[in-house]
C-alpha cells in the first residue's frame, strides 16, 4: 500500500516521501490533526523507512511492511495511553528509551510511535525532552495527536510539526468558504497594498465574523431562555438554567471558531508554495503560526490581539516562490 493510497493527505505524503528520497529525514515529527489519518501516515512512514524497496515509498507486501502493519516488527515501538488512566506515564517513556538505545535488530531504522501524544503526563514529557532533542542514531520519533494545543512548547519545538489536512466529513460552512477567499486575497502576490496593511484588513474581516458568531450564540441563548419559560422558574433553577445555556453558547462559539481555524489550515494545505522555502527545504511555518494561535485562543487570551499577532506573522509568509 504505497503513499498514493493515502489520498486524503497528498501534501503530507509528498513531503514525507521527498524527505526519504533526499535522505533528509527529521529525527522527530509531530503529526498534528485527525488521529486516524495520523495513524495511517505514521504506519506508512515506519514502513517506508524500512521497506525492502528502499525508494521513499513502501510496498505493503514485503516482510518488513507486513510485520510493521501487524505490529510485530521489533524495531517499531508503539506507546499508547494506559487504558485505565488514559495517560502515558513516565515509566512507559523510560521503557521506550531503553529500547531505542539498543541497536536496530531487524530493520534500517528504529521508529517510535507515540499515539495520543497529548496524553503524555507532565513527568513523562520532561523525561522525553532529551531523547526528543537528540535521539539515538537511526531513530525516528513520531508523535500523533489531534490536540497539539495540549502539548508543551518545549515538546513541540523539538519536532517538525506536520499539520494534517483537516477532514471535514461535511459541507464547509459559508464562513469557512469565505475564509478561503480572504486568504487568497491576503497572499495575492500582485496586491498593491503592503502585507501589513492586508494583515490588518484580514484581521478586521475575521474579528467581525467572530463577533457575529458570538452575537448569534448569545441570541440563541436568550431564545432558549424564553422558550424555557424562564420567568416562571425558582431563582435557583433559573440560575442553573442560565449557566447551562451560557456554557452551551460558549461551546457553540468555540466550535465555530475552530471551524474557521481548520479552514485556514486546509487552505494552506492546498498551496504547495508554503511547504518549501526558496531552496526546496521543508517548512511548515504557516501551520505553526495557526497552531500557536489556536493554543493561545484556548488559553483565554485577548482574542483580537492573538489574531492580529498571528496574521501579521502570516503576512511575512509569502511562500517559497514569492521570495
Ligand atoms: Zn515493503
Amino acid at each position: 500500500m504505497p503513499w498514493s493510497d493515502i489520498s486524503s493527505q497528498k501534501t503530507v505524503c509528498a513531503l514525507l516521501k521527498r524527505s526519504l528520497q533526499n535522505q533528509r529525514v527529521h529525527h522527530a515529527y509531530l503529526l498534528s490533526g485527525d488521529e486516524s489519518a495520523g495513524e495511517r501516515l505514521g504506519m506508512g512512514f515506519a514502513q517506508a523507512l524500512n521497506c525492502e524497496k528502499n525508494n521513499g515509498d513502501f510496498c505493503g507486501i514485503c516482510e518488513g511492511c507486513r510485520a510493521i502493519a501487524g505490529g510485530r516488527y521489533a524495531d517499531v515501538h508503539h506507546v499508547k495511553p494506559e487504558s485505565r488512566s488514559r495517560s502515558i506515564l513516565v515509566g512507559q517513556i523510560r521503557e521506550l528509551e531503553k529500547s531505542l538505545f539498543l541497536k536496530a535488530s531487524q530493520g534500517r531504522c528504529k521508529v517510535a510511535v507515540i499515539h495520543s501524544a497529548d496524553r503524555l503526563m507532565e513527568e513523562a514529557q520532561n523525561a522525553f525532552l532529551k531523547t526528543l532533542e537528540e535521539p539515538p542514531a537511526q531513530t525516528v520519533i513520531l508523535l500523533l495527536t489531534s490536540e497539539a494545543a495540549r502539548l508543551r512548547e518545549t515538546i513541540i519545538s523539538r519536532c517538525l510539526v506536520v499539520p494534517l489536512r483537516p477532514e471535514y466529513g461535511r459541507e464547509k460552512s459559508a464562513v469557512e468558504l469565505e475564509m478561503e477567499t480572504w486568504l487568497a486575497e491576503f497572499h495575492d502576490s500582485r496586491a498593491e497594498a503592503p502585507a501589513v496593511f492586508r494583515a490588518y484588513r484580514l484581521a478586521g474581516c475575521v474579528l467581525g465574523e467572530l463577533k457575529r458568531m458570538k452575537d448569534e450564540a448569545l441570541e440563541s441563548m436568550s431564545e432558549n431562555l424564553k422558550d424555557a419559560a424562564y420567568e416562571n422558574l425558582e431563582p435557583q433553577q433559573r440560575e442553573r438554567l442560565k449557566e447551562r445555556f451560557e456554557a452551551q453558547a460558549q461551546a457553540d462559539y468555540i466550535r465555530e471558531r475552530g471551524g474557521l481555524l481548520r479552514s485556514m489550515q486546509e487552505w494552506y494545505h492546498r498551496q504547495p508554495q508554503f511547504w518549501t522555502d526558496a531552496r526546496g527545504a521543508v517548512r511548515t511555518r504557516p501551520f505553526e503560526i495557526i497552531e500557536r494561535l489556536s493554543r493561545r485562543l484556548n488559553q483565554n487570551v485577548n482574542e483580537s490581539l492573538a489574531w492580529e499577532v498571528a496574521l501579521l506573522e502570516l503576512a511575512g509568509e509569502q511562500g517559497g516562490e514569492g521570495r
